[in-house]
């Protein structure tokens, strides 16, 4: 999708700090950091929110979560972390292309506000 944020992002016209990379996922430092390990995973093709994930785009969600793995036992969150979805505007989507949140390093409130 040429006019989304992340697309760009994928693409490198956008720049950003690589955590993770591969076939199907990529993983970039957010912005704006809500703990000291904040990354922001997202599948490199256009899906647009967790509501719209089906049969035939699934596959992407599995390869997140393998990249989450990967990513936990590369840096080291042996403490644990928190993977966080945020769809749609009650849900605080902000960016309309699907992506989970690697919160980690900092003890994570439970329920969040
Ligand atoms: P959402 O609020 O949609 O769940 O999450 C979007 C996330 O993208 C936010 O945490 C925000 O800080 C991050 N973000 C927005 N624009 C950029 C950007 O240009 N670069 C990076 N690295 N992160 C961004
Ligand atoms: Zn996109």
């Amino acid at each position: 999708m040429s006019d989304c944020l992340f697309c760009k992002i994928i693409a490198g016209e956008i720049p950003s700090t690589k955590i993770y990379d591969d076939e199907y996922v990529y993983a970039f430092a957010d912005i704006d950091p809500q703990a000291p390990f904040h990354a922001v995973i997202v599948p490199k093709t256009h899906i647009t929110s967790a509501a719209e994930i089906n049969s035939d785009n699934s596959i992407y969600i599995a390869k997140i979560f393998e990249a989450v793995a990967k990513i936990a036992e590369n840096e080291k969150l042996e403490k644990g972390f928190r993977v966080v979805n945020n769809c749609g505007e009650d849900g605080g989507q902000t960016v309309g292309h699907l992506h989970f949140h690697l919160l980690a390093r900092r003890y994570l409130q439970w329920p969040p506000g």
